[in-house]
């Protein structure tokens, strides 16, 4: 039987929450063929509300009225959606990008790393004593680019003198940060190796640490290590235990905008064939909306639908002479491809229903916001718009547009564009939830009306602007 007492939910170790058991599934890369999705389908049905939602790092979470039992994880076993190691199932997921081998963009072909990976922990239960949190993602240089999510280790491929390698990053900043260059490039045919020692040496200094009555519960995270010995010296014992040095890197990674297309119809590396991003609403969808297409995947795409880390949904590989027809069974499904649809880039932690130090329901607020906005304002540019139940900012750690962070349990407080501190400038303390859809759509009027022009996007918009006459000028759009 499932136990249902971690903080961090995973699948063989739920979290019991307000409404319900919720059990969160890794999916690898996001990749999900369309038996997977049947088979998460028909479980949601029986033993849940015939809900599923995916998370910010492509996991499916569903909510259940009991514990699994045995008979049920086993048969996520044999559907390959959980691990046959039990202990590492916990680990979190390993990232991609959604376009991973289909990018034009991309340098390399990441999944085969991924699937290398996750065999790597499976077949490695000591690897159980690390902290959950422990994160490993791949970036193969594509378009969607996943290099700024927050992970413990990120591999990114770069290109030098017309070689592919993957140059380390780390996560050495606060919670959130995205993972920094370390100078160190890794040969593609290293990769297993390499971060296999990576961990190993991790390994040690967590089992060191245990011996040192650390709490089990709270075992050290990577970061802890790199502040602790430093990066240097991490390193050096790598690279002992490796039995060489790792190629000096002096490459500076870029950080690109975002440009949303993990949304909407793009034409694939593959010539002749494409895939469609479909926005799902908070990253939730009901059972029918996800065999739907991972029955759309099956007969007119790869097989696979790609789960995102903004919450969305790519079917791939479908031929141009097909691309009308899966668009038109996607909106029949109830759901859109546009960028510039108000879900698209609106995104909220699990809230007061999910999360114990949640001291709003951000998805209720986030879901009346976007429905207002769809009502009465045509978005022509795609505005994030971040909804926190705390400070903690599990949802979405980069900078939004807009961010509101739960204030009591009636107001949150109001953020726009960049600022001093991650979650933008200030604009009001404390406001209400109730006005807060009327006041979103008064700023995005405001944006689309007095913007220089069409290529300016709403953070750089705000950035521009004074606090105070802004205020006067939302006060006044009010009256
Ligand atoms: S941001 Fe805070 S309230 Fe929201 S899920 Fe994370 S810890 Fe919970």
């Amino acid at each position: 039987m499932q136990s249902t007492t971690a903080i961090c939910p995973s699948l063989f170790n739920a979290t019991s929450a307000q409404d319900g058991i919720l059990s969160r599934i890794r999916i690898p890369s996001g990749l999900i063929t369309s038996v997977q999705c049947d088979a998460i389908a028909q479980l949601v049905n029986q033993f849940g509300n015939g809900e599923i939602q995916i998370t910010n790092r492509a996991n499916l979470q569903i909510r259940t009225s009991q514990a699994l039992t045995l008979e049920v994880l086993q048969n996520l076993q044999d559907y390959g959606l959980a691990s046959r190691t039990e202990s590492v199932d916990g680990l979190r997921n390993i990232m991609a990008s959604p376009t991973a081998g289909i990018d034009i963009h991309a340098k390399i072909n990441t999944i085969p790393f991924v699937k290398q990976w996750d065999a790597y922990l499976s077949n490695h239960p000591e690897l159980e004593i690390l902290s959950s949190k422990f994160s490993v993602c791949f970036d193969g240089g594509e378009t969607v680019s996943v290099s700024d999510r927050p992970n413990d280790i990120c591999l990114v491929a770069v290109e030098i003198n017309n070689e592919i390698y993957f140059d380390l990053h780390l996560g050495l900043g606060d919670r959130g940060d995205s993972p920094s260059a370390v100078g160190k490039l890794i040969d593609p045919q290293q990769t297993l190796e390499v971060l296999a020692t990576l961990t190993e040496v991790y390994r040690e200094y967590t089992q060191q640490k245990l011996n040192q009555n650390y709490s089990r519960s709270r075992p050290p995270r990577l970061r802890e290590l790199l502040n602790d010995w430093g990066v240097k010296h991490y390193l050096q014992l790598v690279e002992q235990k490796f039995g060489y040095a790792l190629r000096p890197s002096s490459y500076l990674p870029k950080r690109e905008k975002r440009e949303y297309k993990h949304l909407g119809i793009h034409a694939q590396k593959q010539s002749g064939l494409a895939y469609i991003g479909a926005v799902i609403p908070l990253g939730r969808l009901t059972s029918q909306q996800l065999q739907g297409l991972g029955h759309l995947a099956k007969h007119h795409g790869g097989g696979a639908l790609r789960l995102t880390a903004w919450q969305n949904i790519l079917i791939t590989d479908v031929a141009e002479a097909k691309i009308a027809q899966v668009t038109r069974e996607i909106f029949n499904l109830g759901l859109q491809i546009s960028v510039n649809h108000p879900y698209a880039a609106i995104a909220a932690c699990s809230g007061s229903t999910g999360c114990k130090s949640a001291l709003t329901d951000t998805q209720t607020d986030a879901k009346a916001i976007a429905i207002h906005l769809e009502n009465c304002i045509k978005l022509d540019h795609p505005i994030n718009i971040h909804f926190s139940g705390c400070e903690k900012s599990c949802a979405q750690h980069h900078s939004s547009d807009i961010a509101l962070v739960s204030k009591n349990s009636q107001a949150y407080q109001v953020y726009i564009g960049a600022g001093d501190i991650s979650f933008g400038r200030e604009l009001y303390p404390e406001y209400s939830t109730q006005d807060l859809p009327a006041l979103i759509e008064r700023l995005l009027n405001i944006y689309q009306n007095q913007r220089q022009n069409s290529e300016q996007n709403f953070s750089e918009f705000m950035n521009r602007c004074n606090l105070q006459e802004l205020q006067k000028l939302l006060t006044l759009d009010h009256a």
